[in-house]
């Protein structure tokens, strides 16, 4: 019942097996968010009780090389000064008045200063909340039901959304989710990333049902999966032509690929655009907005109904405006950096090993497939040998660099990650990436 870790792994983790054994008696399988339990890695997950700039401290007091930073908020590194001290002084004030507080504007004004398709914006307590209102929304203002999205996009735990929905769903070997009627996923049409003509012949099956298109502005969630350079203007120009709306999930690239995230880089202007992670700075908080004239519909201003107790949470307004306050230009340029070097020292480490692999990039996201072919999609990410990952993992937690438990998620660096966190990681690799040179399938000898 108890999955103790099996001699193979390098190193044990007795106060973090305690606290699984306590946390599998009474939580589905011992954790709050399925990618955090190591299935796909196998052992015990690390209980974390600090985290400092880029390092994260165990139960067992091992530190580790952050290279997960929280699945993306943040972008500052852990326990950040200004934000400590916003989110401190925001507490004292009291934690929530379910009133509009001045905080909430703060924060809406930098997210519509920094992104320029959001002429307005709605905050909101998860990802999951942003598209799925952005959806009710683009549904209302359409008066259309189909959604189109990507295989391998992941969107949040949305019923509708939870076709083909990528890491999670994929590293768990799930197709499809039980408790999602087909009634709720019916409407939904899932085509392959970064197949235009796919998108165009779902505007032809479905002529005049389209209410929207969900992307994410670059695919993180089935490891990085940049989109192709005609990709997000093709969908926005296919969605212009129908009457749909193009709706960019910057929940994962948004304030953190730059200042302006994905539109940042490609100025492809979305109708609709949801963001979470970096603009919550570590708390729950998350927005979606785009043009006035299809936000104007959203209640109390228009039909479409959508609402929060914790909706702009003065103590998570406080954290997201002072992480934003302190994502400077200067902090993107050395996001940039680390990931460029950490990227580099991967794949020589992996060419010195003789792997077979690909890095990918999108702007300071990035991950590694085992394949020698350009991921473009999720089947060829799914082609890759993930079986490699798994000692590769290992190695690396053993030598304290935390990377992410699956194969399938972007790696993320920090504001904090300096030379000393970057040469960790360069002493680590030689030895991960002999352990994933000797890797085999499972079930052979
Ligand atoms: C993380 C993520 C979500 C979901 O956000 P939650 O806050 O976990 O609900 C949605 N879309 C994308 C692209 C994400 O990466």
């Amino acid at each position: 019942m108890i999955t103790g870790l099996a001699p193979s792994y390098p190193f044990e983790a007795p106060a973090s097996e305690a606290l699984f054994d306590r946390a599998q008696a009474v939580t589905p399988g011992g954790v709050n968010s399925p990618v955090r339990a190591f299935r796909a890695v196998g052992g015990a997950p690390r209980f974390m009780v600090s985290g400092r700039g880029a390092f994260l401290t165990d139960a067992d007091g091992r530190d580790y090389v952050d290279l997960v930073c929280s699945w993306g908020p943040l972008l500052l590194g852990h326990a950040h000064p200004d934000v400590v001290e916003a989110v401190t002084a925001a507490v004292a004030r009291g934690t929530s008045f379910g009133t509009p507080t001045e905080g909430e504007v703060a924060l809406a004004e930098e997210i519509v200063s920094r992104v320029d398709p959001v002429e307005q914006v709605r905050l909101v307590s998860s990802g999951t909340e942003a598209t799925m209102s952005a959806i009710r929304l683009a549904r209302g203002f359409t008066g259309r039901t189909k959604v189109v999205k990507f295989a391998g996009c992941y969107h949040g735990h949305v019923d509708a959304l939870l076709a083909s929905a990528g890491s999670g769903v994929a590293t768990l070997g799930l197709p499809d989710t039980p408790g999602v009627t087909g009634a709720q996923a019916g409407d939904t049409i899932v085509v392959p990333y970064n197949d235009l003509a796919a998108v165009r012949k779902a505007f032809q099956d479905f002529d005049g049902e389209i209410a929207c298109v969900i992307t994410e502005a670059a695919a993180g969630n089935m490891g990085v999966v940049p989109p192709e350079p005609d990709f997000n203007s093709g969908l926005a120009d296919l969605c212009r032509e129908a009457g749909a709306l193009y709706i960019s999930d910057e929940v994962m690239t948004g304030f953190r690929v730059g200042r302006a995230g994905w539109f940042g880089i490609d100025a492809v202007r979305p109708d609709l655009m949801t963001f979470g992670k970096v603009m919550g700075g570590g708390f729950p908080a998350a927005a979606f907005g785009g043009r006035a004239d299809v936000m104007a519909r959203l209640a109390p201003a228009g039909p479409v109904y959508q609402a929060g107790t914790l909706s702009g949470n003065p103590v998570a307004t406080a954290a997201g405006l002072a992480t934003l306050r302190g994502a400077t230009d200067e902090v993107y340029a050395h996001v940039d950096a680390v990931a460029a070097q950490l990227g580099a020292l991967v794949s020589s480490a992996l060419a010195d090993a003789g792997v077979m692999h690909r890095l990918q990039h999108a702007g300071s996201m990035f991950s590694v497939f085992f394949t020698d072919e350009a991921v473009l999609d999720y089947d060829a990410a799914r082609r890759q040998e993930a079986f490699r990952y798994k000692p590769f993992f290992h190695s690396m937690l053993s030598q304290g660099v935390y990377l992410p438990p699956s194969a399938f998620e972007s790696w993320f660096v920090s504001a904090a990650h300096d030379d000393g966190a970057i040469a960790r990681v360069a002493d680590a690799l030689p030895a991960a990436a002999r352990a994933a040179a000797s890797a085999r399938p499972e079930g052979t000898a």
